[in-house]
Order: structure tokens, then C-alpha cells, then sequence
């Protein structure tokens, strides 16, 4: 009796060998794709601040992104960078500053 080819052993194995490769490939994929989509950086994060100077934040109305193109943290005086893609610090307001930020304490770095 012929067989059919779906079960067919060795068409089978190369069906497991293809979908293993294929397994493979995706995972190996992953990683990369996580590499390039790096996620946006948030500076929101104000757990670890006293009630006050989460008062003293929301005074300010600190913002992640700048509504004035010409005036974010990156080049206000305050601003205390941090490495590349972290945030940074200020000193008029405590927690994080993202660099593109925003508040109304700006003032023009010199
Ligand atoms: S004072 Fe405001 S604008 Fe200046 S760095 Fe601090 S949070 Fe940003």
C-alpha cells in the first residue's frame, strides 16, 4: 500500500526540522526587534518622593514633553543631566526630569 505523503516519515521529520527552524528563527528574532524599538523614556515616576515634593511638582506642573520647543529641561539651569536615554534631575524640583521636560520654574541655562 503507498503511503501518503503527509505520513510520510521523512516528510514528516522535515516538517518538524522546518517548524523547529522556523521556532528558532522567531526567537532569534525577538531580541533583536526588542533592541531596535527601544521604549520611550519616562520621567513620571514619583513613588519614591515625599508628599511635598509631589506637591511641589504638580505646582510646577512638570511635564514629560515640553509644550515650547525652545524651553525643555535640557537647557534649563536647573537641569543635572544623566547618562544617555535615563533621566536626568533638577535641581528646583526632586524626581526624575526627562530631558525633553518641561516646567514652569524654566529658566534659560547660561
Ligand atoms: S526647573 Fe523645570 S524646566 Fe528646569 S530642569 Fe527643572 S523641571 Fe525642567
Amino acid at each position: 500500500m503507498k503511503r501518503l505523503p503527509i505520513f510520510d516519515s521523512t516528510l514528516l521529520e522535515s516538517r518538524r526540522g522546518f517548524l523547529r527552524g522556523v521556532a528558532t528563527s522567531a526567537l532569534a528574532i525577538v531580541p533583536v526587534a526588542a533592541l531596535g524599538c527601544g521604549q520611550p523614556l519616562v520621567c513620571t515616576d514619583v513613588a519614591g518622593l515625599s508628599a511635598d515634593e509631589q506637591e511641589q511638582r504638580r505646582n510646577a506642573a512638570y511635564k514629560d514633553a515640553s509644550p515650547e520647543p525652545a524651553k525643555r529641561c535640557n537647557n534649563c539651569a536647573a537641569f543635572k543631566p544623566a547618562a544617555a536615554d535615563k533621566c536626568g534631575e533638577c535641581t528646583e524640583i526632586k524626581g526624575p526630569v526627562h530631558p525633553q521636560g518641561f516646567c514652569n520654574l524654566w529658566r534659560q541655562k547660561a
